[in-house]
């Protein structure tokens, strides 16, 4: 019994999978077909032959999508900025395709070295590294770098950083797309006070990034309130201002998030991406004017009013 029964077993499982294999490469080269046709928009997985086509395709706009690794409140991951505004820059780059620099998050966020798992680089290392990325980014065709930020605390610094793009000649332009506004007409914010980190917005964000890595339930472990410990008139500034208002890297109130509220907000921002990336691409008069500028800051004595 056993003997006769062996044969025909391994026919059928051969059969089968003779059928499996059949329909895996049916599966397999179509997924093929779509991987030729369809390009990724995340740098990291393109052949080096598809990249040429990739900066073809988006005519040599690239996103470098900037977070930072710092505490968010007792109840969010370190790497919050930097997923979310990795969420919305690749959702944005679907939409309007884009060349998307891998993960970046060597910003500026001293302010958080007493908590655990901040990297704060110095500033010589923050500056040096972002220049030397967008430089290779265009030497690699990128000639329109568009930089998305997803922190705060970068604020100052990536202004500057365009800015100092006039000290010397380059031949493509960065363009810098700041913390994007919600619009009216969402799901209404409960917060009160301050709602500036990992409060009732950015938990509501994550809820729909990455909702597997919130503890919503930790929210109120610590608080998030504004401590105003400094007595300045608003015009002044010290770099000491967040620790003296915020001291656990916490401003507002997690337990306020909403999934709706997020997505609301998540939307906003990844229009906010495309409406910028289409600009850029569309911009033909930076790298003009960069170009006119540098030529007559070789010699200013002869620079004459337009
Ligand atoms: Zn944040």
């Amino acid at each position: 019994m056993l003997k006769t029964m062996i044969p025909k077993t391994i026919f059928r499982a051969n059969l089968f999978r003779k059928i499996t294999t059949a329909v895996g490469l049916l599966v397999f080269s179509s997924s093929l077909t779509s991987a030729q046709t369809r390009l990724s928009t995340h740098w990291e997985e393109l052949t080096a032959d598809d990249f040429r086509s990739a900066i073809q395709q988006s005519q040599g706009t690239c996103l470098l999508p900037f977070g930072i690794l710092e505490k968010h409140g007792p109840h969010l991951p370190l790497g919050t900025d930097l997923l979310d505004v990795r969420y919305a820059a690749l959702h944005a780059a679907e939409q309007e395709y884009a060349v998307v620099f891998p993960e970046y998050y060597f910003g500026q966020i001293f302010e958080a070295r007493h908590e655990p798992g901040t990297v704060a680089y110095s500033r010589q290392l923050q500056f040096q590294l972002l220049q030397e990325t967008t430089d290779e980014m265009a030497r690699n065709g990128c000639k329109k770098v568009l930089i998305v930020n997803g922190h705060g605390g970068n604020e100052s610094l990536l202004p500057y950083f365009a800015q100092s793009q006039l000290e010397k000649p380059h031949d493509y332009v960065v363009y810098i797309l700041g913390l994007v506004e919600t619009p009216a007409g969402g799901p209404q914010a409960k917060s009160i006070g301050p709602d500036w980190h990992a409060g009732e917005a950015e938990t509501s964000t994550m809820l729909v990034a990455h909702p597997e890595l919130v503890h919503q339930d930790r929210a109120k472990n610590e608080s998030g309130a504004d401590l105003g410990r400094q007595k300045l008139p608003a015009n002044v500034y010290t770099g000491i201002w967040w620790y003296a208002r915020f001291p656990n890297h916490y401003s507002g109130d997690g337990s306020l998030a909403t999934r709706e509220f997020g997505q609301f907000k998540m939307n906003a921002w990844i229009d906010g991406i495309v409406k910028a990336t289409r600009a850029v691409k569309a911009d033909q008069e930076s790298l003009k004017l960069q170009n006119e500028f540098f030529e007559k800051a070789t010699h200013p004595l002869d620079t004459r009013p337009q």
